[in-house]
């Protein structure tokens, strides 16, 4: 599909990878719902991005699924279609402990928002994504689906989550509707402390990533030039997940 005038519904789109994303896709024409808390950086992204008529913003917690339902139907009212859906909103580790001390309130937590948000935002969104032309769901993970530092087991097994639903989607939901999942390496938003030369010097790409480097991957998948991708999961990370690393 070409982008242009084509309408996305980000959730968590209000900064950090999402504000990058939701930026990516207006400038590629695009019609963007943006379901997120309404926080004051809501609607300070609203006023930054002057987008006019092609950015609205839904409160939703992505937790909830009536607020779901109502974040998909209010971008089909506003736009008139649904043609895209991109499930970024996420929490990282609430819990940084031993698996022991890691609390089943702490565990839901994150798996309720990285896994099942995502879960709740396709199911709502499918029929519209069939109505159209074709859809395309990109979910955002992590190379935490595929690597751990120690004690971050909730955050991983969300994410490994995320990375199991895209492909099952993906075979679920063909042909109408592709499904990819992106998995970032280490992104480095306005809200992440300030970087040294040995955080970038790690990453054979030589470089700590940017919101933009998965902006363009995700507005990627989303077109019609990724027609022939389906049900994988893309890593962006600079090359990290390919360096081997052993203590000397
Ligand atoms: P941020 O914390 O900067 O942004 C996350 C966004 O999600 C915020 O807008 C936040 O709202 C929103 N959000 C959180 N919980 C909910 C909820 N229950 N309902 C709706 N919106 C919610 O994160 P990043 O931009 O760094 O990360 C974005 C995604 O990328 C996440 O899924 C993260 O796991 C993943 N990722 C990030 C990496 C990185 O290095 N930055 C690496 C790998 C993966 P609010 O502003 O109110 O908090």
């Amino acid at each position: 599909m070409n982008l242009k005038g084509k309408t996305a519904l980000v959730t968590g789109g209000e900064r950090g990878i999402g504000r990058g994303i939701v930026e990516e896709l207006l400038d590629r024409g695009m019609r963007v719902c943006i379901a997120g808390l309404d926080t004051p950086s809501s609607a300070q992204t609203q006023d930054d991005l002057n987008a006019g008529e092609r950015l609205v913003f839904k409160e939703t917690d992505v937790r909830d699924e009536a607020a779901v339902a109502h974040a998909v139907r209010s971008t089909v009212q506003a736009f008139g279609s649904l043609d895209a859906l991109v499930a970024n909103a996420g929490i990282a580790e609430a819990h940084c402990g031993p698996v022991e001390s890691l609390s089943l309130e702490e565990w839901n937590t994150v798996l309720s928002t990285n896994l099942t948000g995502p879960f709740l935002c396709a199911k709502h969104a499918l029929p519209e994504l069939r109505a159209g032309s074709g859809g395309s769901i990109v979910l955002i993970a992590s190379t935490r689906a595929l690597q751990s530092e120690p004690d971050t087991a909730a955050y991983s097994a969300s994410k490994g989550g995320m990375v199991a639903l895209a492909h099952s989607l993906a075979v679920s939901c063909g042909p109408e509707v592709r499904v990819n999942a992106v998995s970032p390496g280490w992104i480095h938003t306005a809200d992440s402390t300030e970087l040294r030369k040995e955080d970038h010097q790690q990453h054979p790409a030589g470089r700590v990533g940017m919101p933009r480097d998965i902006a363009s991957m995700t507005a990627f998948l989303l077109s019609g030039e990724a027609g022939f991708i389906t049900g994988q999961n893309l890593v962006v990370d600079g090359g990290m997940t390919r360096r081997m690393r052993y203590h000397q």
